[in-house]
């Protein structure tokens, strides 16, 4: 039997980077998979026909991360449409950067709307579905571990969210055998962060290891969290960053 085999998941986010991987890689392991998007509909049209090749459900839902009736819309309509919903990954998020001095209170409630109100409503819509067993995984980044550089305050203030919801939240669905995780990657190889981009050797001189993850590199560690292999795992953060928090 597979890992996922019987489990169904929302992914927030999943058209490209790391949310499309992690898509497909609870998809491989037998999940029946629902993902949002904000734009990117031929994507999404194109995942979605991938999976199904594979023999699994799979349903995409164009859902704005900052609009709270639109996550709760998304979540409700995966557990209609997959039946039932076991794993919630909240990957969606932005990356706003520039001195702090000059971000606008439009930059700060879009980027806190995407990045923490949106996790909160649908880890709180999701629960309303979830069986015993259920996990919440939410994608940080390993600036809510280190910050050794200024321009991103706005970004790594938000990411550090995830950590006190996780926390607390762990603490609340732990009597349902529930987990809440929240994963910190280092810089990854996507459209937000590409591994040719004018800041890479700058990143690396920060890391032990002298490469960019891959997004499958953060997949796999929300499929061991998403798992069985995972069940012991609570109410903490994760680093996937070689080395950059060391
Ligand atoms: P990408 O920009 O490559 O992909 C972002 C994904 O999120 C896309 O599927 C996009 O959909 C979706 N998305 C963006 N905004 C919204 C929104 N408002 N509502 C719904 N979906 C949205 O990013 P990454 O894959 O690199 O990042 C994924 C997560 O990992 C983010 O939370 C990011 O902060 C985090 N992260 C990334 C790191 C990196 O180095 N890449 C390092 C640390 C953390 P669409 O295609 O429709 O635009």
């Amino acid at each position: 039997m597979m890992a996922f085999s019987g489990k169904a998941a929302l992914v927030t986010g999943g058209t490209r980077g790391i949310g499309a991987a992690i898509v497909r890689h609870l998809a491989k392991g037998g999940a029946d998979v629902a993902f949002t998007y904000a734009n990117s509909g031929d994507k999404a049209a194109t995942l979605v026909g991938e999976l199904k090749t594979l023999g699994r459900r799979a349903v995409a839902i164009q859902a704005d991360n900052g609009d709270p009736d639109a996550v709760r819309g998304a979540v409700d309509r995966a557990a209609s449409e997959l039946g039932r919903l076991d794993i919630l990954v909240n990957n969606a998020g932005i990356f706003p950067s520039g001195p702090f001095e000059k971000v606008t209170l439009e930059e700060l409630d879009r980027t806190l709307a995407i990045h923490v109100r949106g996790v909160f409503v649908a880890s709180q819509a999701a629960l309303a579905h979830m069986p015993q067993g259920g996990r919440i995984i939410s994608i940080g980044s390993c600036f809510a571990q280190r910050v050794p550089y200024g321009g991103v305050t706005l970004y790594s203030m938000s990411k550090s969210a995830l950590i006190g919801l996780t926390k607390g939240l762990a603490r609340e669905v732990g009597e349902r055998g529930i987990t809440v995780n929240v994963i910190d990657p280092g810089s990854t190889d996507t459209d937000m962060n590409p591994a040719t981009g004018p800041a890479v050797a700058a990143e690396l001189a920060l890391m032990s290891l002298k490469h960019y993850a891959q997004p499958e590199d953060i997949a796999a560690t929300v499929g061991h969290l998403a798992g069985a292999s995972g069940r012991f795992i609570t109410g903490t953060s994760i680093a996937v960053d070689g080395g950059f928090s060391a």
